[in-house]
């Protein structure tokens, strides 16, 4: 199994603090039946800024002392990467670090809020071939609140990956029911597992793709795995027609 989304390099974020942290990690993701996870490091924050080249020669340090240690997990590059005004020329200029240097590159929005210029800068970042895949939009209260505005980001091309914790019911009720609707309504494409650590923001990707196979049924769990491998292979994913929820519907849930 593939892991897109993973705060698995030492010292860089609010993830792994050390190379011992890190190795905790990835013997944890191993356990989970993961064999590659994307590293990937907030970009920008008032304690840390981690770009492109920084992010690619951390990788490949990790990945040589993963050797020694014989772990068998491959880490590949990527960034968690805060949306902001400038992305487009950022990424122009050598910045912006998308999953592996394919054209997927993971958007967060600030917490709680979308801000009002994101149509027009995904509309940019896909005239530059980008591919924007927001981080877990279940946790943002806005689009819990609006979830059209989603709707209308996905039907424009944006991706979204659900956290696995969410599915798992870690957030709480309300992320969870709304994860789950965010699935019922082809609203997402990913599940990854934006671990932090090993203990209170761990990878929980084999619980969630145990939940998932409970409600959904296998093609479902297929269909996430196998969109995480085609964004590695830099293919396109499977997409169904995505659905708005309905407000009605949203309402009885809670
Ligand atoms: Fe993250």
């Amino acid at each position: 199994m593939i892991d897109l989304h993973c705060h698995i390099l030492p010292g860089m974020d609010d993830g792994a603090r050390d190379l011992l942290e890190s190795i905790e990690m990835a013997k944890k993701a191993i356990e989970q039946g993961i064999h590659t996870i994307v590293a990937t490091p907030h970009h920008l924050n008032n304690r840390y800024e981690n770009p492109k080249l920084t992010i690619i020669d951390r990788v490949r340090e990790l990945n040589k002392v993963l050797l020694e240690e014989k772990i068998d997990l491959n880490v590949l590059p990527g960034q968690e990467t805060r949306i902001y005004g400038e992305m487009v020329e950022d990424y122009e200029i050598g910045e912006i670090m998308p999953i592996d240097n394919t054209e997927y590159v993971l958007v967060e929005f600030s917490s709680g809020h979308v801000p009002r210029y994101t149509e027009q800068l995904f509309y940019d970042l896909q005239t530059k071939g980008l591919i924007p895949v927001i981080v877990h939009p279940e946790r943002n209260q806005e689009i819990i609140e609006r979830p059209d505005i989603l709707y209308k980001l996905v039907e424009k091309g944006a991706l979204t990956q659900v956290t696995a914790g969410s599915i798992c019911g870690d957030f709480g009720k309300k992320i969870k029911s709304f994860s789950l609707q965010l699935i019922d309504a082809n609203l997402t494409h990913f599940i990854a597992s934006d671990a932090h650590n090993t203990s209170n923001r761990p990878f929980k990707m084999r619980e969630a793709f145990d939940m998932v196979q409970a409600k959904y049924g296998t093609d479902m769990v297929y269909l996430f795995k196998e969109n995480a491998e085609l964004v590695i292979e830099g293919s396109h994913i499977y997409k169904e027609v995505p659905e708005r929820i309905k407000k009605k519907k949203f309402f009885n849930i809670f």
